[in-house]
């Protein structure tokens, strides 16, 4: 059994109901247990245009391997209507394997830790709101790479009741 963390994210379409479906999807695999899902986060594009996107991370215990859990991924986007028209274009849904275990791997299909994990606040937010003390094989401690993202808007919310909350009220509390 492996711990991995997926991140989800959509900006097409109705992209917050779209990550929760995500979610369900997702746990009603045989062989993918989620063990924790982060908060719902509303943040800007980056390197791209197009609406602000809804972003999420899932904790998940899996006995499939990396290929194997990323195919799995690749087939939910596709039940979502995922089209890739060009790159980064505004998406229904993308899952992206950022973290499997300690694992790490390159080759052209899969690279765990997913090459950009550190340098995006929609993924380092949300992995440290799971693990504050998560560590990024190969590149040290996740916390270490926030200062590097914080000019990248990203806003906090209740995943039940997608109620607005700024990042920093609630960090602030
Ligand atoms: P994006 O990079 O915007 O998420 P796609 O979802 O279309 O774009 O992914 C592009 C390619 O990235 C896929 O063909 C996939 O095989 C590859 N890829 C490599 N490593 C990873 C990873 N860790 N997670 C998800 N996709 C990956
Ligand atoms: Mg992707």
């Amino acid at each position: 059994m492996t711990v991995a963390f997926i991140g989800i994210g959509a900006n097409l379409g109705d992209a917050r109901q779209a990550l929760k479906d995500a979610i369900v999807c997702l746990a009603q695999q045989v062989g993918i247990t989620v063990l924790a899902r982060s908060s719902l986060y509303r943040t800007a594009p980056v390197d791209a245009g197009g609406d602000d996107y809804f972003n999420a991370v899932v904790k998940v215990e899996t006995s499939f391997t990396a290929p194997q859990l990323l195919r799995i991924c690749h087939h939910i986007e596709d039940q979502f209507g995922r089209e890739r028209p060009f790159r980064n274009a505004p998406r229904t849904l993308d899952l992206d394997l950022l973290l499997f275990g300690d694992e790490i791997h390159g080759d052209e299909h899969l690279t765990v830790p997913h090459p950009r994990v550190a340098e995006r606040a929609f993924t380092l937010v949300p992995l440290l709101e799971l693990d504050p003390a998560l560590v990024i094989p190969g590149q040290g401690p996740a916390a270490g790479f926030l200062p590097a993202v914080n000019t990248q808007r990203i806003e906090k919310f209740s995943f039940c009741q997608c109620t607005r909350q700024k990042a920093e009220a609630r960090d602030a509390s």
